[in-house]
């Protein structure tokens, strides 16, 4: 079978593709076998250096010599190539990020759409003039960093390398990716046709490698002026010592134990079918999923039917093969899960679908879609973030209870809200302690135009949408004193 996947990746710095300068590599596997399906550049402090020196001189010539519509002449360059190479790159997921079709393809188009809205508002980007009085003139210019780095997670490879990488180039920076080395192909590629789209040699680059190694590196880095980062609170947490050391600021977008809030007016159909598709279908390999299920006692018994059956429904394989659901990215993730589950029963819930791995799974690693019921407010699997396919339901008696079940969580990313009350929906969307909410839908689509980003221990700053340029510029103060 001809393939997309190279069978070694090396490090993209200055614009050209380069060893580790150690040599060293490591393996990447196809999550839905688990052979190994080629080998990437394993970068460390040296190389973390020559990228960030790189990205450095790149900045110093690009952001003060090049025009505002330059940058989003590029960017919306990068996009259409994307859109020219889709095909390809839904491959690379498939085989590298296990992502079954369907969602390989939306990750490629939100990859698309990212360039493109930010390519959209990078000439539009304005400071403002404060009135001081006869004797001064005084504005603000918003200016880029200078170097970014940022490290994205394995799950969706193209969208959460773009959200991040757009903005910071729409606002003048350079940056410095490090992906996640469990799919670190697509990130690369993407770097690839942004460089290919006209952008100066070291305005993007790419260190692969592990996190402890390259990413640390990075984060270290003296000559780094911002890190965005996405992934799981621990590894946020060490980022954010990490960074601490130069105060370089951190853009933190992390886990979350996102509630799903289903009054007994709610349109049942359309919650299993939200749950579903972002819960369970995405292998709940996304921070936003709606993990637990909160339930009016009223409707609890036929949502939990009406869920069971939709699980029953969903059909596991191979990504390329275009199934419902995909695999686990990792062995080690299909042991955290399996683990989690063992944890959950420990603690008294009931395993009403799922629960393990699959009778006639592939090689790779699934586990199939689970759904946990009897599950108390104070169990693990209703307060620790899984990242695997698996819901909590729980009941509730009246909406003060929702709330109150709702943010009895150290997370606060996301929250679904189903009702058909007006008055309720805007009471309970103001009461939740979450960054985003969505009432009777659930994700608009990627939702690339709406801020998002964590309450409490779900993150810091925000990324999509206009907010996430506050990110990637810092604002100048220009007051003259006039004659
Ligand atoms: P997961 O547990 O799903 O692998 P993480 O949050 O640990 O998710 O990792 C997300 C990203 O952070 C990856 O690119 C990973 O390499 C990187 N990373 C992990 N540890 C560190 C670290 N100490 N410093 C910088 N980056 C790290």
């Amino acid at each position: 079978m001809t393939t997309v996947v190279p069978e070694r990746a090396g490090l993209l710095i200055g614009g050209d593709e380069v060893d580790a300068a150690d040599g060293g590599s490591f393996p990447t596997y196809d999550p839905s076998t688990g052979e190994v399906i080629a080998r990437v550049a394993a970068g460390g402090e040296r190389d973390v250096d020559r990228a960030v020196r790189a990205a450095e001189a790149a900045f110093d010539a690009w952001w003060p010599a090049t025009a505002p519509r330059e940058r989003a002449a590029l960017l919306y360059r990068a996009a259409a190539l994307v859109r020219t190479r889709a095909d390809e790159l839904v491959e690379l997921d498939e085989r590298t990020a296990g992502l079954p079709t369907r969602m390989a393809a939306g990750d490629v188009e939100t990859a698309a759409r990212y360039l493109e809205y930010y390519a959209g508002i990078a000439d539009k980007l304005h400071g403002e003039t404060i009135p001081l009085g006869a004797d001064f003139v005084d504005y603000t210019e918003r200016e880029p960093w200078g170097v970014c780095a940022v490290i994205p997670p394995f799950n969706v490879p193209l969208q959460l390398t773009a959200r991040s990488v757009a903005p910071a180039l729409a606002c003048g920076n350079a940056v410095v990716v490090k992906p996640a080395e469990q799919a670190p192909l697509p990130a690369i590629r993407l770097a690839q046709l942004i460089i290919e789209a006209g952008a100066p040699d070291g305005l993007i680059n790419v260190v692969t490698g592990t996190g402890p190694q390259a990413g640390a590196a990075l984060v270290a880095h003296p000559r780094v002026r911002h890190i965005t980062f996405t992934g799981s609170l621990p590894t946020g947490q060490a980022i954010m010592r990490g960074a601490a050391r130069q105060l370089t600021p951190v853009t933190l977008e992390l886990g979350g134990k996102s509630p799903q809030i289903a009054f007994e007016d709610a349109d049942l159909d359309a919650l299993v079918a939200a749950v579903v598709a972002t819960s369970l279908m995405t292998a709940g390999q996304v921070c936003s999923a709606g993990t637990r299920i909160l339930a009016h006692r009223e409707v609890a018994p036929e949502l939990r039917g009406k869920l069971l059956d939709a699980v029953a429904q969903i059909k596991l394989g191979a990504a390329h093969d275009g199934p419902d659901m995909g695999p686990l990215i990792s062995r080690v993730q299909q042991e955290r899960v399996l683990e989690a589950i063992d944890a959950a029963r420990e603690d008294g819930a009931r395993v009403l679908s799922g629960g393990g791995i699959p009778g006639n799974a592939p090689a790779g690693y699934f586990v199939e879609p689970t759904v946990l019921g009897d599950v108390t407010a104070q169990m693990r699997v209703a307060r620790e973030e899984i990242f695997g396919p698996v819901v909590a339901f729980m009941e509730f008696s009246d909406e003060a209870e929702a709330i109150g079940i709702a943010n009895d969580s150290e997370f606060g990313l996301v929250s679904g809200i189903w009702t058909e009350q007006l008055s309720r929906a805007h009471r309970v969307a103001r009461a939740v302690r979450t960054g985003q909410v969505f009432v009777n839908h659930y994700g608009a689509g990627g939702g690339i135009e709406l801020p998002f980003g964590g309450y409490r221990k779900s993150g810091i700053g925000r990324a999509k949408g206009l907010a996430a340029l506050d990110e990637y510029l810092q604002t100048k103060n220009v007051c003259v004193k006039i004659e």
